[in-house]
């Protein structure tokens, strides 16, 4: 694959922590085509019209924004992906992928990434997403589905969680939003299990297999 003037100057002003530039990584190819072989994301069609960031919602507080996450796919920066906030900022909107006029599959490949940032030794940027996204993987395979009420506890009880929240008075918004949906039948004390339980633990046993 080319590298286009824009990249030699991306290149040229990323330094790594020890202070040697940022070089296209070795195995760039072979990460870009594991990646499209693991999303069916056509990831090599990108030509970088930055559509993607301009339609995401969050594009602001991500560190690496959509467009660039594909860049850095293509040339192999697999550390650098799964070392942002970006991967675990992004909402899973899709609005990326709708306006693609390529059809590479951005916030696919960008959820790709956080289920492999989450399966690495890679401490994530933003440890509190990151601990959200593996307690709700935790609670689909309890019950096949998620429980907003139950999430929200199992998730209280993670270490740090709660003396985070309590700081940052974000559990008295979580109090106040959980009784207003009680109030409207909207949040469900008791979880329910779904039928098809056994198939979707299969199918994440199945995906963890797949990515060791
Ligand atoms: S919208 Fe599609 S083609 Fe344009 S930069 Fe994003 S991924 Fe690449
Ligand atoms: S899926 Fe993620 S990256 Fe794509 S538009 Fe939504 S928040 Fe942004």
């Amino acid at each position: 694959m080319e590298t286009t003037a824009k990249d030699r100057t991306e290149i040229e002003s990323r330094k790594v922590s020890s202070g040697k530039r940022r070089l296209i990584g070795d195995r760039g190819s072979h990460f870009l085509k594991r990646m499209e072989g693991e999303t069916g994301a056509n990831i090599a069609a990108c030509y970088q019209c930055e559509r993607c960031t301009n339609a995401c919602p969050v594009s602001f507080y991500m560190d690496v924004k959509p467009h660039q996450v594909i860049r850095f796919v293509q040339l192999g920066w697999r550390e650098e992906l799964l070392r942002s906030a970006t991967i675990w900022v992004c909402l899973s909107c899709e609005m990326c992928t709708t306006y693609c006029p390529n059809e590479v599959a951005v916030a696919e490949t960008i959820l790709h990434l956080r289920s492999l940032a989450a399966q690495s030794t890679i401490a994530p940027r933003e440890k509190q997403l990151a601990v959200f996204h593996q307690t709700f993987l935790d609670e689909l395979q309890r019950f096949g589905r998620v429980n907003e009420a139950w999430l929200m506890a199992a998730l209280n009880l993670k270490p740090g969680i709660l003396k985070e929240k309590m700081r940052s008075g974000q559990l008295k918004t979580e109090i106040e939003l959980g009784l207003t949906l009680w109030r409207k039948g909207k949040l469900k004390l008791l979880p329910k299990r779904c039928e098809a339980i056994k198939e979707i633990r299969d199918l994440y046993r199945n995906r963890q297999g797949d990515r060791s």
